[in-house]
């Protein structure tokens, strides 16, 4: 019996948000060790009071199902459709998914099964990389190329990248000819962004969180970790002011077999943050 994310005790028609992890990390190609991710994100999510001070809420009003993890298996292909399935069924029921990774392939199939109940789908990355790669290493759906394959779904003016610090000459390139929108970390105001960002996409948000966006001193366990990052509290306003328009959240590369248990703690950490600032900017007047 698996350990199941903290919390999250409701039934499946009863939720608000449903919780699915993907224990894969065939792509990876630095560091394996992501497929292990969902599982310490789980363990981990038992350390935290159920009571987010921050925010004023206890997630044990908040209704939240786990539904344990996909099947995956070498053939990426079957997982995304695995994925499409899922995440297909929560968008159905008007329901909030949440993704554990896993590598960041997860998020693609995760995408167009929301698109297909939000029309409109905007996606905001946060991602040390830009992972504009047209595949990688002969895999498609490599996670180096995360950013490139939700462009291609959602359009690519319907995305932004937020904590780029690593990038290919020739995804810079292939950046700059399809104008896609990414912010690099470091040197910007975070916050005058964001406003950017809310101004500029208008309706549902899905927002996927690669962990490597935050700098490798806090998230040291990830696949491919990149210095100069984003800080945790950077994470947080992320998520505080896109909070009223997100309708999918994921958390990827956590990978334990290269952290000292800071990196999967935060990743619990942050997806409570996230529950509780979704309800709380999205049920205000309600
Ligand atoms: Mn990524
Ligand atoms: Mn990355």
């Amino acid at each position: 019996m698996p350990e199941f994310f903290a919390d999250a005790e409701a039934a499946f028609d009863d939720a608000r948000f449903v919780i699915w992890g993907y224990p894969f990390d065939g792509t990876a190609c630095f560091r394996k060790g992501a497929a292990d991710g969902p599982e310490a994100i789980r363990h981990h999510s038992h350390n935290f009071e159920s009571w987010l001070n921050e925010l004023g809420l206890d997630l044990r009003d908040v209704p939240t199902h786990d539904w344990g993890d996909v099947e995956t298996v070498a053939d990426q292909e079957a997982n995304n459709s695995a994925i499409g399935e899922i995440v297909d069924r929560i968008g159905a029921a008007g329901k909030f998914p949440v993704g554990l990774g896993g590598e960041h392939s997860l998020t693609p199939p995760a995408v167009a099964a929301l698109k297909q109940h939000y029309p409109n789908l905007t996606v905001v990355v946060l991602d040390a990389h830009l992972d504009y790669r047209d595949g990688y290493q002969g895999a498609k759906w490599s996670h180096a190329a995360t950013t490139r394959r939700v462009s291609e779904i959602v359009g690519v003016e319907c995305v932004r990248v937020i904590g780029v610090r690593s990038l290919s000459r020739e995804e810079q390139q292939a950046a700059r000819e399809d104008d896609l929108s990414y912010i690099e970390a470091g040197w910007v105001d975070l916050r005058e962004h964001l406003s950017d960002i809310v101004d500029a996409l208008d309706g549902p948000l899905y927002l996927s969180l690669d962990m490597d966006a935050i700098d490798p001193a806090f998230a040291p366990g990830v696949g491919t970790p990149e210095p100069f990052g984003m800080t945790p509290y950077e994470v947080l306003q992320v998520l505080n002011f896109l909070s009223d328009r997100l309708v999918g959240f994921d958390c990827v590369e956590t990978c334990p077999p290269a952290d000292n248990g800071n990196t999967a703690a935060l990743a619990a950490r942050l997806v409570r943050h996230a529950l509780g600032a979704v309800v709380k900017a999205q049920t205000a007047g309600e």
